[in-house]
């Protein structure tokens, strides 16, 4: 097959534009399909976690995204009663082990503009809007996409004829109504879990006092949440009762009726956009057909009470263009790709899991039922007990070395040194490709030849970072991290996972040969 592109992208939502910035980075020819002339301007996710924004910023989004941002300014998250008794309250999360705070809250559209901007402006990626896929062919050697042109409204121009694309790999992230995810012929496992919410996205005219700032209002006569929504922005969003339908729910009256109750009017707000959804957790079985992936929503639906739905959607694009990469430039065999749903599929699973146990704690209605719950938060409360959520699983199995502690973990990122430069990792001196990173000494010095051509071949970087070390230390982030885990060197994957890590550089040579074995790059340098 001719290829016009090596990656066709479907959807220009988060996921689908950031796994063509992370797949152009590395030089691959990217044509990314979107059905929307526009991005999409409406409020949606409001949570962006620190993983994600190194992500982001491996993507190429710079100190911009910051404008669309703001903190939870101390406030914890809290599940108040409608009387205000706060029954749970987690703290207001610090910065987050990926040198972003843990969790800010934005305005999607702002952070989609930024990912539209950097799409366009690549050499490397076709931006084809406007375009709505409609059928895919996959052979031995890729995958033909075919496509209509839109009227502009997100529905089929009739009488215009259509067009194809050749791909060497499609990435379908086309949300939650996925036409790849439907070719590919995945099929979902849906948790027991249904319920209606009527988001309400509001612009304040007057300066407001929130109770609570952040969090869920246990109310069984209208289960409700309150958020910061970015900046000058706020968010209700409010759980629909037997009888009320997502229609008439929608409309301007309805919203300002519910939230007439917190004195919010049209006299001190503006109503941006209000809309009501169904809320689901699901996910694809299999996010591989041969050369097709899905990613994000196409994927995946999570209920949003742990603010996920985008940022895993970002996670997965980050894994599965780790992969990609190295099998589009000839470093690693075609099954490295099977890691992917091996590795995001269990974690994904775990979030859903999760929200969903949450979902249930929020949206009663009962009000029997709504005593016990609350009495049962009142008793952990007193008891001093932490919430218990796995909101932030590791990674189980796939490219991790075996039997250590710290594989699968997120790593860190701290403010670092080198030659005068100060700065995040990332932006001193990362590459986005494998590295190693060694407190006793530069790793790269302690491979043997056969790890050597291993670490030549997958382009991996190496650094000896500590007080004393060329790559200085700055805030003793990697000092607390890996002395904290009494180990002396990390081998770091391109989506910021840890492979495995040693008691000193001595053991980088082991790990690197672990690393080319479980890629599948060992047998072809050594053959
Ligand atoms: C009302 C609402 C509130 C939400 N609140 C939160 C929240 O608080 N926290 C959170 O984390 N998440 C939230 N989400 C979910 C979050 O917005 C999504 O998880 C996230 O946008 C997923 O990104 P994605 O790129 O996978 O999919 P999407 O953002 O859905 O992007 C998919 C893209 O594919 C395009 N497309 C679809 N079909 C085709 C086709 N055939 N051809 C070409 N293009 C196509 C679409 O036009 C779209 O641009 C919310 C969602 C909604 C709807």
């Amino acid at each position: 097959m001719k290829h016009d592109v090596d990656v066709g992208v479907v959807g220009a939502g988060p996921a689908g534009m950031t796994a063509a910035l992370l797949l152009a980075r590395t030089g691959n020819s990217v044509a990314l399909l979107e059905k929307w002339p526009q991005p999409y301007p409406q409020p949606r996710a409001i949570g962006l976690d620190h993983e994600v924004r190194r992500v982001f910023h491996l993507a190429g989004v710079d100190h911009r995204i910051e404008r669309g941002i703001e903190t939870t300014d101390g406030h914890p998250a809290e599940y108040a009663t409608p009387d205000g008794e706060v029954l749970a309250s987690m703290p207001s999360p610090g910065l987050g082990s990926s040198g972003f705070p843990e969790m800010v809250i934005f305005h999607q559209p702002d952070a989609e503009a930024l990912l539209d901007q950097l799409t366009i402006a690549h050499p490397s990626i076709t931006v084809l809007r406007n375009v709505i896929v409609s059928d895919l062919e996959q052979s031995d050697d890729g995958v033909v996409l075919h496509y209509q042109h839109g009227d502009g409204n997100g529905n089929l121009q009739a009488d215009r004829a259509g067009g194809a694309l050749a791909a060497k790999y499609v990435v379908g992230a086309d949300g939650a109504n996925s036409v790849v995810a439907s070719l590919m012929g995945a099929e979902f496992t849906t948790l027991d879990f249904e319920s209606e919410w009527l988001v309400v996205d509001i612009l304040p005219t007057s300066p407001w006092e929130w109770r609570p700032f952040f969090g869920q209002v246990l109310d069984p006569s209208r289960p409700t949440t309150v958020a910061p929504a970015g900046p000058g922005r706020r968010r209700f969003e409010f759980m629909l009762l037997p009888g009320e339908t997502r229609e008439s729910m929608s409309s301007p009256e309805a919203a300002w009726s519910l939230m007439a109750k917190w004195d919010v009017t049209p006299d001190n707000a503006v109503l941006e956009r209000s809309v009501a959804y169904g809320l689901l957790g699901r996910w694809a079985n299999d996010w591989r057909n041969g050369r097709v992936f899905i990613v994000g929503d196409a994927a995946h639906l999570t209920p949003p009470f742990l603010g996920q739905g985008l940022n895993s959607a970002v996670r997965d694009a980050a894994n599965l263009a780790g992969h990609l990469n190295l099998v589009l430039d000839g470093r690693a065999p075609e099954t490295v790709l099977d890691r992917y749903t091996e590795e995001r599929l269990p974690h994904v699973r775990t979030q859903i899991e999760t929200a969903v146990q949450l979902g249930h704690v929020i949206c009663i209605t009962d009000p029997e039922a709504a005593r016990q719950r609350d009495d049962g938060l009142r008793q952990l409360r007193d008891s001093g007990a932490a919430v218990p959520l796995e909101a932030r699983p590791p990674l189980l199995s796939g490219v991790l070395a075996a039997d250590d502690p710290l594989a699968g973990t997120l790593s860190f990122q701290g403010r670092v040194e080198l030659d005068g430069r100060t700065g995040l990792f990332d932006e001193v001196l990362a590459s986005g490709e494998y590295t190693l990173i060694g407190l006793d000494g530069d790793p790269a010095s302690a491979l043997g030849a056969e790890a050597r051509e291993v670490w030549t071949r997958l382009r991996g970087e190496s650094a000896h970072v500590g007080d004393q070390a060329s790559v200085r230390d700055v805030d003793g982030t990697y000092r607390q991290w890996l002395g904290g885990a009494a180990v002396g060197v990390v081998l770091v994957r391109p989506d910021f996972y840890v492979f495995g890590s040693g008691q000193s550089v001595a053991d980088a040579d082991r790990l690197v040969l672990e690393l080319g074995e479980k890629l599948g790059v060992l047998s072809n340098v050594t053959s």
